[in-house]
């Protein structure tokens, strides 16, 4: 029996986009980018594509993780893509106040 093709439940880009301007409120959203889903990875929880533009969100995983705190980490790779900022201390401080910012906990 054939699966059945993944098809996104929506896009979440505009969604995104929102998020983005209460997680960083001082930046603009990077020309072109957008946001996807996909079936999955098995490997991530998301996925930041810098050639095609896109922070892809795998939506297997989506209800067994937070997906907010998902889209924010890639996020923060999105805006930082030209300066190569690696994970660690300082991406982690910039994913947690931005979505400290985003609940409005700041
Ligand atoms: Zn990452």
């Amino acid at each position: 029996m054939k699966k059945p093709k993944f098809k996104a439940p929506n896009n979440p880009t505009s969604l995104a986009k929102q998020i983005f301007a209460l997680a960083f409120p001082h930046q603009s959203w990077p020309r072109y980018w957008k946001v996807e889903w996909q079936a999955k990875c098995g490997c991530f929880w998301g996925w930041c594509d810098y050639q095609r533009k896109t922070i892809v969100l795998f939506h297997d995983v989506a209800p067994h993780h937070d997906v907010l705190e998902t889209l924010i980490h890639e996020m923060v790779h999105m805006i930082n893509a030209g300066w190569g900022l690696k994970h660690g201390k300082e991406f982690e401080r910039l994913v947690v106040a931005a979505y400290r910012r985003v609940l409005g906990e700041d």
